[in-house]
This record gives structure tokens, sequence and C-alpha cells, in this order.
């Protein structure tokens, strides 16, 4: 089955429920550049570019996987054509500042096209949006002439960046990095080590690699604090800014995987490998963490994009398949399809009422990141609310991703099962996202610990006014649950006061946190469904999408919402329950 990119759920959230439009016009590097018009036209372009040229290599991608030849890393059939097009018709530069040739397009539009490629191809959109990341971080901490040097070659997609960060003893915690850079006379670094589990470590689309490696000078302190962030590249640039010299950074490995199995993740090794310096000495950290928010963000879009394909495959198939007789809904044929079940239904309804505040939540996220950079007033508010928001993001949307592919997969029954489906993919490529940039667990925490329990709950307040305006104004039919939102946000923000009161902190946080975060999840999913309800009766879309988004909305409230109960009764439990039992009786 071929994927078909959602075009009117995403320009209702874009257009009808967010405004996007007017948003981008009080933003004047993004007034220029970005209209109605164009958007739309972008939306329709991705949905040509992951439908027609990312969906149809995906199969292949997963059956062929990568290889290592040589020391080179050869991507399956079709992607190094599919790279070409995708980096010849602007999109690797999609967001990246104009005056170093990107095309300096808003996070918020961009989400959506990250979306679609996701849905239609995960192991392809790794390389890009690595790519973006390691561009974002050049241009927030380079200097000139590094900016001069690698931005155009990454906006034009010549060139790729990676993320070296893992290594075997150290992973969520960074502290333990052993990778040397010695300082050299020419102000450059030897950099020695070996990284693990590098996406895009190597690949054979691009005429060279630009890895952002953390290592640590001779005299730095010890633990995070002491880490810096280097360039090395595969090739050295020549001063023309063509590629030169091979570089000592190698991959010493592919690793076998589970999914995204067209996605290289490589172990490399430096050997004295010629490193320049990114931001400060020992200030590596600050400077990865810029781009930990967009990448976050957009690997959170994996979760979404393959609930979305899930969805779409899941539901034509229960459309098609007959079995058994349905109940109110059954027709005179022998059997029906299996769509008139109240159980495939309940499946197909959780998918799609998950799918579509999450893609809410994406572009608000999203807006609030451009705002964070193009906006001329509120900039730290909309900062503070992307560090609320992108965890939240990261945790909630993949775990939501993963199960609702295993619910598509199950609305196919044992066929599910079976390679040729290809819905059995999307369960395998879906899982990692719960795992990189930073596990779930760690999100949690992070949104927990850093971004609620901080200032009395600021930010968690200021997301909650922005729902009060949301439920003041929902129609007659929507105030149970309006109220239901609004009651579920002051008891997420009594629970943060009651945790962090706890006699015994630290564990009553890490172990109350991920509960916590799916419960705010649910809470801002009722916001979120209360705005686009709020914004249909305005909307030029048909009847018929007016009345699905109804139904879904119901289905959120009646069968979602619960979860938010829950949850917060799990993350208040006490916290011996969890840390009791000795270490040695696990
Ligand atoms: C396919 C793939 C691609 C990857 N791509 C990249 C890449 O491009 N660049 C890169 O640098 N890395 C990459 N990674 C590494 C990835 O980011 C790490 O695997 C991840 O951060 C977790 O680290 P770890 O595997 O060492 O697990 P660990 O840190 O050992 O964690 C194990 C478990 O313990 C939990 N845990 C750890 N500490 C705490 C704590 N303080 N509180 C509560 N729970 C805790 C974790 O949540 C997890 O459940 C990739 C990994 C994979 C598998």
């Amino acid at each position: 089955m071929t994927y078909q990119a959602p075009l009117q759920d995403m320009q209702f959230v874009l257009m009808d429920v967010f405004k996007a439009p007017q948003q981008w016009q009080q933003m004047p590097a993004l007034a220029e550049s970005i209209d109605a018009d164009t958007a739309l036209a972008i939306l329709e372009e991705g949905a040509k570019i992951s439908g027609e040229l990312l969906a149809p290599i995906n199969r292949q991608g997963d059956e062929q996987g990568v290889q290592l030849e040589q020391g080179q890393v050869i991507t399956p059939d079709g992607f190094k054509q599919a790279y070409q097009t995708y980096a010849e018709s602007g999109w690797a530069g999609f967001g990246g500042a104009p005056e170093f040739g990107g095309m300096g397009m808003p996070k918020s539009l961009g989400v959506l096209f990250e979306e679609m490629c996701y849905s239609a191809n995960n192991s392809f959109s790794l390389y890009p949006s690595l790519t973006a990341g390691a561009a974002l971080c050049i241009l927030s901490h380079g200097s000139h002439a590094q900016k001069q040097t690698y931005l155009p070659k990454l906006y034009s997609g010549e060139w790729a960046g990676a993320m070296d960060m893992t290594e075997p003893q150290s992973g969520s915690d960074l502290s333990g990095v052993r990778t040397k850079a010695e300082p050299q006379q020419d102000g450059s670094y030897k950099i020695s080590g070996t990284k693990i589990f590098i996406t895009g470590g190597d690949q054979d689309l691009t005429e060279n690699v630009v890895h952002l490696v953390l290592a640590r000078l001779p005299d730095a302190p010890a633990g995070s604090r002491g880490l810096s962030l280097f360039i090395v590249p595969k090739h050295l640039p020549n001063d023309d800014g063509s590629v030169g010299e091979r570089n000592g950074v190698n991959v010493g490995a592919l690793e076998h995987k589970m999914g995204i199995k067209a996605s290289a993740t490589c172990v490399m090794h430096y050997e004295e490998a010629t490193g320049f310096l990114l931001g400060k000495a020992n200030r590596g950290l600050v400077a990865m963490f810029t781009m930990m928010n967009y990448e976050r963000l957009s690997i959170s879009l994996q979760g979404i994009g393959c609930a979305e394909m899930g969805y779409q495959m899941a539901a034509n198939y229960a459309k098609e398949r007959n079995q058994g007789k349905g109940a109110s809904q059954a027709t005179t044929a022998n059997s029906d399809p299996i769509v008139v079940h109240g159980d495939v239904r309940r499946m197909l309804l959780t998918i799609a009422a998950m799918t579509e505040p999450s893609r809410a939540l994406a572009v608000m996220t999203g807006m609030a990141l451009d705002k964070a950079k193009f906006a001329t007033d509120g900039k730290k508010e909309a900062e503070q609310m992307v560090n609320l928001l992108v965890p939240l993001c990261k945790a909630f949307f993949t775990d939501l991703g993963l199960e609702s592919t295993v619910h598509a997969q199950q609305v196919f029954g044992g066929h599910g099962f079976i390679r040729e489906t290809g819905v059995e993919q999307l369960v395998r490529d879906v899982r990692i996202a719960q795992i990189y940039e930073g596990t779930n667990g760690i999100q949690a925490l992070d949104l927990l610990a850093r971004k609620v329990l901080p200032n009395d709950a600021a930010a968690l307040k200021a997301l909650q006014a922005q729902a009060l305006e949301v439920t003041a104004v929902v129609a007659p039919e929507h105030k149970a649950w309006a109220e239901q939102v609004d009651a579920a946000f002051n008891r997420l923000i009594d629970a943060a006061i009651t945790i962090k009161n706890s006699d015994n902190k630290a564990d009553a946080v890490n172990a109350a946190a991920v509960d916590y975060l799916h419960a705010m999840g649910y809470a801002t999913y009722g916001y979120l469904w209360l705005k686009m309800l709020n914004a249909l009766p305005q909307s030029e879309q048909s009847e018929q999408f007016k009345q699905r988004k109804s139904a879904i909305a119901g289905f959120y409230f009646g069968r979602m919402m619960p979860r938010f109960d829950a949850h917060l009764v799990s993350a208040l439990a006490p916290t011996d329950l969890t840390m009791s039992l000795d270490n040695e009786l696990f």
C-alpha cells in the first residue's frame, strides 16, 4: 500500500487551528519568506516527495539493509538516487539560514514535512534529520569561517552530518565520555577514541560526512562539564570548499538491528583524526543541547509518522477484509468487512484519537521554536514553552507511535505478523524512537525534574493558561470535556507540589516521571482536541471532515482521557512501592 500524506488534516491544523500564516507575519525573518499559499504548495510538494520518492524504496531498504564494504557503508538500491533528488529539490536546506544557502523555512511547517517523510521511510529520513541538526549546531556555535565552510554544503545536501556522543560505557550519562582531544600547534586537535551507535556515521549518499564529536581536552574537569564539541569531517575540506584529504575517522562495524535497517548505525574509530573546536572549550554539552530541542522534536515525528502510516494501512485493510457478521452494521452478505466490529473500530479510533492531537502539538511546539528564534518579543516565554514541550513530544509521541503501530498490526490479525503486509516493519522501525535521542525514561525525568518542578511549576502553569483560553470558549455541548481538561491541569499542578515535597524527592521523581509525563500528555491532548473542535465551525473543510473530527474527539474524551486518571494515580503512589524491594531480589 502506498502512503498518502494526510494533507487535509495537516492544512486544518496549520491554517485553521493555529492560523500559522498570521503568526509568521509577526516574525520579520519569516514574514517575507512564507505565506499561506507557499506553505500549501510546500505541503503538496512534500506529499509528492514522500509518497512517490521515499515510500517506494522503504520495503527494499528494509530487505537489503546497509552493508560495509572495505570500510565504506553502502546504502540499499535506490537510496542514492532518491537522496540526490531530495537534495536537489532543496529539502536538505529547508530550515537552514538563508545567508548560508538555506531556505529559512519555519519549523512549524517543517514538522509536517518531517512527519510525511517518517511515514514513508524511517531509515531514509534519519540521514537528513541528523544533517539538519548538525547544521543548526554549527550555525549556533561555529565561527564565521566554520559556518562558511560547512553550512552551504550541508544545506545543499552535498555533505551530511552525524552526532557522535555515545560510547560503550557512556550512554544516558555522558559524563563518562573518554574520547580525547589533543591541541595542535595550528589550532586544530587530534581526536582519538571510539563511539558506538552513530546514525549516518558513514554512507554513500554524500561526498563528505561532518561528525560532531564530544571529546575531552587534556586539562578538562571530570564529568560532563569537561566535554567539548569538535567538528571532525570524514574528508578535510580544501580552501576552495572541495573535499580534500581523508581524515582518520573510520567505521569499525555496522550494528545489526531490529529495525531502521537502511539507516547506518556505526561504530566509529577516531585515530588521531583532525578536529576543530566548535564553540567554547568544556561547553560541548551546552552546544549539543542547542540541536537537541530540534532533534528531539524531529525524532518525536517518527512516532507520529509511523502511527499515521499504520492507521492508513489498517483502515484500508479493515474495509477490505471480510470476517464474521457485524451486529448493528451487518450487511446481507455472508460476512462483513471487519471495520464493522466494535473492537476493530476501537483500535482504529485509538490510533486516530492519538495521532491528530500529536500532530497539533508538533505544530504548536514548532511554532514555539519559531518564536524563540524569530519573534521580536515573547522570545523568553516561547523558549520556556519549547523546553517544557520537547521532552513531552519526544516521549509521548514515540510511546504512542509504538502503541499505534501495534494496534495497526493487530487489525491485520495473523497477516500483520507476516512480512508481506509491511505493517510489521513499522512496528520494528518505530521502536528505536523510544530509545535514542535520550530514552523516554530520561525524557520523563527531564520533564518532571527540570521543566515542571522548578519555579512552582511556572512553565506548566503557562501551558495551563493557554488551555484555559481554549476551555473558556468551547461550544455548550463540549463544556463537560472542558471541565475535565481544566481539572486535569489543576491536578497535574497539585501532583507536582506533592512530588516536590516528598521525603525522598530524587527517588520519588525518578519513580513517578514516566506516569507523570503520560498524564500530562493526555491532559494536553484534551486541550488540543478542544482547540481543534473550536476551530471546526469556521473551517472551510467539508461536512464529512467535520463529522469525522467530532466523532474522533468524542472517542478521545470517552475512551482515552480516562487514562489520565490511571497515570496520575500511579505517579502519586508511595515511592516505597517501587524502591523497597532489595536489588538482589530482582
Ligand atoms: C539505532 C540507534 C541509533 C543511535 N544513534 C545515535 C547517534 O546518532 N549518536 C549518538 O551519540 N548516539 C546514538 N544512539 C545511542 C542512544 O542515544 C543511546 O542508546 C541512548 O541514549 C541510551 O543509552 P544506552 O544505550 O547506553 O542505555 P543506558 O544509558 O545504559 O540506559 C539503560 C536503561 O537505564 C535507564 N536509565 C539510565 N540512567 C537512568 C537514570 N538516571 N534514571 C532512570 N533511568 C535511567 C534508561 O532509560 C534505559 O532504560 C543510537 C542508538 C541506537 C540503538
